[in-house]
């Protein structure tokens, strides 16, 4: 092989920004993009947040197929990648074509945790991953069916949503004694509680699931109390498994995700990783913005363009229920010095601080309010000087 192929496997978001700055620093080389799909790569977070929408139109598209073509980026979709010899370089196709690289890229992303007990394998049982779950999920819907959510994390909220908005009766059923635990404090779970309810859905706290029941249908689910939710329909959303088989199998170092260095360089150094199947300082990331950077940090080192990688700070932006809210940074109480609640905060709004730093906020003041705080977090901004340019 005498041309330089980057050969990039996955066609998710991490895959599209890797494709771009490959691009970016090489107009000659080849690059082609391997995804399962049967699409070119998508928003993926459309699919909880619009669910009703049409998923399948242009505007979900991340870029138009335009895009790939006055880019000469070649996509292969509908084509799996089986096998990967990294001492030929080489990677293998499910229809048996061996493809040869230069360096290669695994945006693989992740599968979604299955439910560990009785009762998944019934219809009706659904987690939105692809497209093709949502369309299977939306085709088997019958107006007045009961749906019951099970995980009361940003993903199932919005899906409850999106349910909600459609007209279906929703239940979100959470293990944890609040909604969005990892995003919210106490007061602002509570806060969101309300409104949820308001919208007429049920909501089960602290209650685990023990198995999801029927015969060939979903019937209900037995929650650990012993009680049964009747419903036609689970969705569930708990976590994320990254997708690692692939490079396991060719030998590359995993251990929750393909480890990678700041440089998104795997154990073999041809051969990099982005987006959720990739973990870097003990961390997969699982996030879209995360995935974003990581492709693009891949593709500059790939293309021999020296850059780290620098995690951002987490941002959750969250719009459902009538409530638009935003979660940044660290916000876990344990882990900062003292919080403040301005008192004029009227939506609520809390300040977590650390080291005299702002180190997180919570707001319902909308998107746009994040941004200064985003930016306060960013550039390591002490909170009285922040409260004093703001007051
Ligand atoms: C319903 C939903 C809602 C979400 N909402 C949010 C949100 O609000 N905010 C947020 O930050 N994040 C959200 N996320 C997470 C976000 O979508 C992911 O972090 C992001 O898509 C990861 O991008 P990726 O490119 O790493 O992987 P993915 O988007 O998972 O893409 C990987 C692609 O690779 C393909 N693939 C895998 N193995 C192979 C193979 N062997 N051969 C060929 N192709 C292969 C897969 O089929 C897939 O198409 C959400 C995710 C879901 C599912």
């Amino acid at each position: 092989m005498t041309e330089k192929h980057y050969v990039i496997v996955g066609s998710g978001v991490a895959a599209v920004h890797a494709a771009k700055a490959i691009r970016d620093q090489d107009g000659e080389a080849v690059i082609s993009i391997f995804g399962e799909e049967n699409t070119l790569p998508y928003n993926r977070i459309k699919l909880s947040k619009g669910l009703f929408t049409d998923l399948h139109s242009e505007k979900v598209l991340i870029k138009k197929e335009k895009w790939y073509q006055t880019n000469n980026i070649k996509v292969q979709h509908g084509t799996t990648i089986t096998a990967i010899d990294p001492k030929d370089k080489i990677v293998v196709t499910a229809d048996g074509q061996d493809v040869a690289y230069h360096r290669l890229l695994l945006c693989t992303g992740a599968s979604n945790r299955k439910l560990p007990m009785a009762g998944t394998m019934l219809r009706n049982v659904h987690n939105i991953r692809d497209l093709n779950d949502a369309d299977q999920l939306k085709d088997s819907l019958v107006s007045g069916d009961r749906i019951c959510v099970i995980g009361g994390g940003v993903q199932g909220v919005e899906t409850a949503w999106s349910f909600i908005e459609a007209g279906y009766p929703v239940t979100i059923v959470e293990a944890a004694p609040r909604l969005m635990g990892r995003q919210l404090d106490e007061q602002a779970s509570n806060l969101m509680l309300q409104k949820i309810l308001e919208f007429g859905a049920n909501v089960q706290l602290g209650q685990g699931v023990k198995c999801i029941t029927g015969i060939d249908c979903v019937q209900g689910v037995e929650l650990e109390d012993g009680s049964i939710l009747p419903c036609e329909h689970v969705v569930y959303s708990i976590g994320i498994v990254p997708k690692t088989s692939l490079a396991g199998q060719a030998g590359i170092e995993v251990q929750g995700g393909i480890l990678v260095n700041e440089n998104m360089q795997t154990s073999d150094p041809s051969v990099y990783a982005a987006g959720d199947a990739a973990e870097f300082q003990g961390r997969v990331e699982g996030l879209w913005g995360g995935a974003m950077e990581q492709g693009r940090i891949a593709g500059m080192n790939m293309t021999g363009s020296p850059v780290a990688y620098e995690r951002a700070v987490p941002v959750t932006l969250f719009n459902a229920f009538e409530m638009y809210l935003f979660s940044i940074g660290q916000v876990d109480e344990q882990q900062c010095d003292t919080s403040v609640v301005p008192t004029d905060s009227e939506p609520y709004t809390r300040i977590f601080i650390k080291d005299g730093l702002i180190a997180g906020v919570i707001s319902f003041q909308g998107v746009a309010a994040s941004l200064p705080y985003k930016t306060a977090i960013e550039q390591g901004i002490k909170y009285d000087t922040f409260n004093n340019k703001e007051s």
